[in-house]
């Protein structure tokens, strides 16, 4: 590539914690095609920070799955547990901005104080998938055990310290309502979200902004289940003084007769079996509706 290059930069960035299935499949093939489509370039990712759940051998079966899907892609593939040290750097930038805080609450102490405080008739909030929100840096002398567990973004002095309430996208897919073109929302709807943890030295919103910008990613093209998760990038990408790439999610590929989404546990419907039960990668596009 040379500096002259100014081709949009695609990317697809699964995790090789199990084989590969239809909605993978979906995701990967729309990325090739919209890449295709504009003279874009491909680049993969393996997005394997949990190293106990991803392995050397479902990352090349990851491979395999892919190459015999047609997709192709760039060289070098970046692989994240080979640059821990460029996450660690990030988080002490972060750090050292005094935006990061260092935190002992357990999933326990969150419980129990959440549990405390909606026992008074306080309504706790709760995070676009449901779940309690993290109590904050107020909270951390109601940790039962004082050692540090993760280092999670502050929030409110994030946004304090860029001068901004809301972060904006442009939206080229759509979100769970149908939310599409040039959005504004809030990142405090994830509260102060986990940067790294003490036995993984990054988090997933941490690596994918990081190796997005080192990457010169400009589209990504991925399920609609990390919408949500794209105001926490996009903070982050504002901190790091990082570009905003544009965001393109797809529908979500579900299981048949449920309103479940695939899951890497449910065999019958990775590539590998239905390979294995005769397919062709033209079949597997026909499924997907490509
Ligand atoms: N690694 C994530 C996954 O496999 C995708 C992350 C992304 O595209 O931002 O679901």
């Amino acid at each position: 590539m040379t500096a002259l290059d100014d081709r949009p930069v695609f990317r697809f960035a699964p995790s090789p914690n199990g084989h590969l299935h239809l909605g993978h499949a979906f995701s990967a093939l729309l990325n090739h095609d919209l890449a295709a489509e504009v003279g874009g370039r491909l680049l993969l990712r393996i997005e394997d920070i949990d190293t106990v759940r991803c392995t050397p051998q479902l990352e090349r079966d990851m491979l395999e799955d892919l190459a015999w899907l047609g997709v192709d892609w760039e060289q070098p593939v970046r692989r994240q547990s080979d640059h821990f040290d460029d996450y660690q750097a990030a988080l002490q930038d972060l750090v050292d901005a005094g935006v990061a805080y260092p935190s002992a609450l357990s999933r326990g102490d969150v419980k129990r104080i959440v549990e405390v405080e909606e026992a008074q008739g306080i309504e706790w909030p709760r995070d676009p998938d449901g779940a309690p929100l993290f109590p904050g840096r107020a909270y951390e002398d109601r940790a039962e055990d004082t050692d540090m567990l993760a280092w999670r973004l502050d929030v409110a002095v994030a946004k304090a310290h860029l001068g901004v309430e809301t972060v904006t996208w442009t939206e080229e897919g759509a979100g769970p309502d149908g939310e599409t073109g040039q959005l504004v929302l809030d990142p405090a709807v994830w509260g102060d979200f986990v940067l790294a943890r003490r036995d993984t030295p990054t988090s997933y919103h941490l690596s994918v902004v990081i190796d997005d910008a080192l990457q010169g990613v400009t589209h990504v093209v991925r399920g609609r289940d990390l919408f949500h998760a794209t105001a926490v990038h996009i903070l982050l990408q504002m901190l790091f003084g990082a570009p905003h790439p544009i965001y393109v999610h797809h529908d979500l590929i579900l299981e048949p007769g449920s309103t479940r989404k695939l899951s890497k546990s449910r065999n019958d419907t990775s590539l590998r079996a239905m390979r294995a039960g005769g397919a062709m990668p033209s079949d597997i596009r026909r499924m997907v509706g490509l």
